[in-house]
Order: structure tokens, then C-alpha cells, then sequence
């Protein structure tokens, strides 16, 4: 089968106006398996036109009514959930199993967290002097651009819908061109689901395109953006002329802290998902991983134990399998580009460090579980993004040193500390500088709960509440009593 999507604007589903095409191709197979429209500047005018015109009566709708539209596309993508996993897997290559219990699992539980909000979006009493009452209410914005990229396309989406048309605002959505199919599905359950005209639109595309279109457009009023450090800086630039306020998801080198006191089983099986879940290729991916020196030895022997029992690579609609393609021929030769210069350095090579081939698929894309030991944190490979299964292993000797070199790069998205001691845990995490930290645990992310960045790693929080006051502003009302 073929999946297919036009543009989603004003309600309608719609060829770009130039009749332009992107073809989606599946990493496992490298076949064809749907296209997006090529939506460039026409089309992204008629997108915000809708929603701006939309923005007034969905902001005068009652939160309450909005909040019964998501609850209602919370349903359909419950119903909906084999197909958007199969979907998500086709399109970018995570196993099966991931897009089911992860993605799936989170995608609709994110959405009723967001209705969830209905009536509790208030403002605030203030105890002026005088003989003043003053008060505030919290208003939307208006349109809110909201770009998103392809390793989470699914749920990527809904963090940018969800909460900002329960906010009150309407929504240009401009997925990933890499991985738009999930987004694309989404939109159309959206549009199903009965949300009125306008109110969340869809333009695919590609980013300096769509994207860089949507930036510049003087109607957006807020750009919600999660990607990479180089296009945040773009966006905010171009945010910058009309002063709108962005939030930015970026980049992030995930230090993964086991001291010697941690319980060593499970640090090591904490180590191994932080680094080889969805093929590396997660803004948090626990890529350093730093070990104290009595323990190194165990840790990195159990770590390769579990490389050879646990990883599947294989089919990513199989099962069984753990570890799926990386996205496309680009990504593949990033992570080749920092695993041969890290060789040619010298950089022990535990295994991995190449590609394979999985029987009957034709691709080149399935890239073995990567181990460095003894990396300098210096080094290109320890300060970069990756994005790839290949994880960096550096020796520390105290609780000051592994700090140091924890908050030792531009980054500051994620941390964990994998201890027994409940001093040292909360003593650490505490000079961790990034916007999480997991304490024995990796990964933990939730609607309820900010997630965001330090440092490169971006500003402005998603998830909570502190997102519906990102996405609303507060108006301060005086009022004269005599
Ligand atoms: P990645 O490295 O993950 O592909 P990008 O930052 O390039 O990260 O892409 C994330 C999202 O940003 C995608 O939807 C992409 O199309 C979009 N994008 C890329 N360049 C621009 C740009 N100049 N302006 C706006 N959006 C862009």
C-alpha cells in the first residue's frame, strides 16, 4: 500500500499549489512507500491565512470544547494504533516494538493530558495598592508555527498540537521531510476527529522551504521548533526581526554517570538502552558513558555481553528485532563520518563500527551497536551529536571529575546518575547542568512532567504546565473602583 497525504489546510487535504511531490522511502527496504506534497511559500501563505482566520473563534471557544476535540482524537489515534505504529516504523525505521509500546503507548496518553487542561488555563488576582482591582487573564497567541523532526514524528506532532490548541492558539504544523508520514496521519485523525476548519493545519515540505517560509511568515506569532542546534539558531534569528518568541528543543550529549557504588546490573542494562534505544537516534541518547575506574572493567564487559545477547538487528516490522536502520543514506554517513575519524585517532573500538546487511532487505543502512573506550571528552566524538548507536565510554576517578566532564560539553539536555547513595544522587544532580536528570533510570519523559534544555540544548519548556504558559501570554487588566 501506498501512503499519501496533500496538505492540510482550512480543513481541506490538497495538492501544493506547484502539483510538487516528496517520495517517502522506507530505510529497511528502500522502497517507495508513500508521498507528501512539496508544499513551498503559496502554500504556507494559505495555511497561516487559515489559521489566522480560524484564531478567533477557536480562541472564544470554551476550553472545555476544545479539550472534547482532543479527547476525541485522543480515541481515534487509540483506535488507530496499529496502523500509526506500522506507519511510524515504515517511515523511519525504529522496531515495531518501540513505535508500539513507546510511541503509541505515550500518544494518547499525551492528549488527554493536554484537555486535560480544560479549566484550569487562569489568570491571577494581584494585590495592587489603591483603589484598583487588577487582575490577569492568559490569552493565545494567535497561529503557532510548530516544526518537528523525524525521530519521534508521532509524538513530536502531538507535543506541538495538543498543547497549543488547547492553549487556545491554531496550529501550522511543518513535519520532518525525512519522516512526515505519522505527523500526516495524525492531522487527517485531527480533521476526522471533527477539530473545525483551520484550527490545525499541515504544510510538508522541506525545511528551507516549508520550514524557512513558515518562519519568516509575519502572521505567525510564536515558532515552536525541536531539531537540530543549526536550524534553532536560524529559526531564532528569523524570530528575531518580528521579536516573536520561540522555543527550541535542540541537540543533546546525554552523560550517563555509573558510580561505583550503583547496582552494576542494572546500570549496565540502563547503559545499553541509553545508547542503543531507537538506533541511537534520540535527542537524549545516554552517548557518553561515564564509569569510575574500579568498575570500568565490569561495566564494559557486561555492556558487551549485552550487545551479543540482546541486539536484534534486523526487519524493523519483526518483532524480535531491537535495533532497525538509521533513517536515510545522510544519517548513515554522519555517524560513519565521526566513527572513522574517531578511528583514525586512535580510539579504542570495542565493536561495532561498520554497517550490515539483514537477509532479504534490500538496505545499507543497519548499523552495528558501536563501542568506544577510553574516548577523551575532548574530542569530536564526545562533544558531538551523533545521533547514531555508538557510544563513547570515559574513565573517571571521583564525584568531582565525573561533573566536570559530565557538564563538559556545549550541551545540556539530559543527564543520568546510576548510584546507591542517596546523598551522592541528589548531591549530583543538583550540579548537573541540564534540563533532566534520571537518577538509576534513563529516559523518563512525560506529559506532566518540563522537558527541555540547557546551555545549546535549547529553552523553553514542553510538557506540564509550563507549556501552556509558553504558549499563552498574560494580559494584566486595571480597573478603576470609583
Ligand atoms: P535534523 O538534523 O534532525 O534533520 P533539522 O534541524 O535539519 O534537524 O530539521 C528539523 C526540522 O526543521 C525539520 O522539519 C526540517 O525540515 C526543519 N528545517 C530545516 N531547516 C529549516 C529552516 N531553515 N527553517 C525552518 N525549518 C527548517
Amino acid at each position: 500500500m501506498s501512503y499519501d497525504y496533500g496538505l492540510f489546510i482550512g480543513g481541506e487535504e490538497r495538492p501544493a499549489r506547484s502539483g510538487a511531490t516528496i517520495e517517502v522511502t522506507s530505510p529497511a527496504t528502500g522502497q517507495q512507500i508513500g508521498t507528501v506534497a512539496r508544499g513551498g511559500d503559496e502554500d504556507v501563505a494559505e495555511a497561516v491565512a487559515a489559521a489566522a482566520s480560524a484564531a478567533e473563534s477557536w480562541a472564544a471557544t470554551s476550553q472545555a470544547r476544545r479539550a472534547g476535540y482532543l479527547y476525541a482524537l485522543a480515541r481515534a489515534v487509540t483506535e488507530h494504533a496499529d496502523e500509526l505504529a506500522e506507519v511510524e516504523t515504515r517511515d523511519m525505521g525504529k522496531p515495531i516494538t518501540v513505535s508500539r509500546k513507546v510511541d503509541l503507548r505515550s500518544a494518547p496518553e499525551a492528549i488527554e493530558y493536554f484537555a486535560g487542561m480544560a479549566g484550569k488555563i487562569e489568570g491571577r488576582t494581584v494585590p495592587v495598592p489603591g483603589r484598583f482591582l487588577n487582575y490577569t487573564v492568559r490569552e493565545p497567541y494567535g497561529v503557532v508555527a510548530g516544526i518537528i523532526p523525524w525521530n519521534y514524528p508521532l509524538l513530536q506532532a502531538i507535543w506541538k498540537i495538543a498543547p497549543a490548541v488547547m492553549a487556545g492558539n491554531t496550529v501550522v504544523l511543518k513535519p520532518a521531510e525525512q519522516a512526515p508520514l505519522s505527523p500526516m496521519a495524525l492531522v487527517r485523525l485531527a480533521h476526522e476527529a471533527g477539530l473545525p476548519p483551520g484550527v490545525v493545519n499541515a504544510v510538508t515540505g522541506y525545511g528551507p522551504e516549508a520550514g524557512a517560509a513558515l518562519c519568516r511568515h509575519p502572521d505567525v506569532a510564536l515558532v515552536a521548533f525541536t531539531g537540530s542546534v543549526e536550524t534553532g539558531q536560524v529559526i531564532q534569528r528569523t524570530a528575531a526581526d518580528r521579536v516573536v518568541p520561540v522555543t527550541l528543543e535542540l541537540g543533546g550529549k546525554t552523560p550517563n554517570i555509573v558510580f561505583e557504588d550503583a547496582n552494576l546490573k542494572s546500570a549496565t542494562a540502563m547503559a545499553y538502552a541509553a545508547i542503543f534505544t531507537n538506533q541511537g537516534e534520540v535527542c537524549t541518547a545516554g552517548s557518553r558513558l561515564l564509569v569510575h575506574e574500579s568498575v570500568h572493567d565490569q561495566v564494559v564487559s557486561g555492556l558487551l555481553d549485552l550487545i551479543g545477547k540482546q541486539t536484534v538487528i534486523g526487519d524493523p516490522m519483526d518483532e524480535a528485532t531491537t535495533l532497525g536502520p538509521l533513517l536515510d543514506a545522510e544519517q548513515l554517513k554522519r555517524v560513519q563520518g565521526f566513527v572513522s575519524r574517531a578511528r583514525d585517532a586512535g580510539t579504542t573500538l570495542l565493536t561495532g563500527g561498520g554497517t550490515r546487511r539483514v537477509d532479504g532487505l534490500d538496505s545499507d543502512l543497519f548499523f552495528e551497536p558501536t563501542v568506544f573506550d577510553d574516548v577523551d571528552n575532548g574530542s569530536e566524538l564526545a562533544q558531538s551529536e551523533v545521533f547514531g548507536p555508538v557510544l563513547s565510554v570515559i574513565r573517571f576517578g571521583d564525584e568531582d571529575e565525573a561533573v566536570r566532564l559530565a557538564n563538559d560539553v556545549p550541551y545540556g539536555l539530559a543527564a543520568a546518575v546510576q548510584t546507591r547513595d542517596v546523598g551522592r544522587a541528589v548531591r549530583v544532580a543538583g550540579r548537573l547542568k541540564a534540563g533532566n536528570v534520571w537518577v538509576n533510570s534513563w529516559g523518563n519523559v512525560h506529559s506532566a512532567s518540563p522537558y527541555g534544555g540547557y546551555k545549546l540544548s535549547g529553552h523553553g519548556r514542553e510538557m506540564g504546565f509550563a507549556i501552556m504558559n509558553a504558549l499563552t501570554q498574560e494580559k494584566s487588566v486595571w480597573i478603576s473602583t470609583r
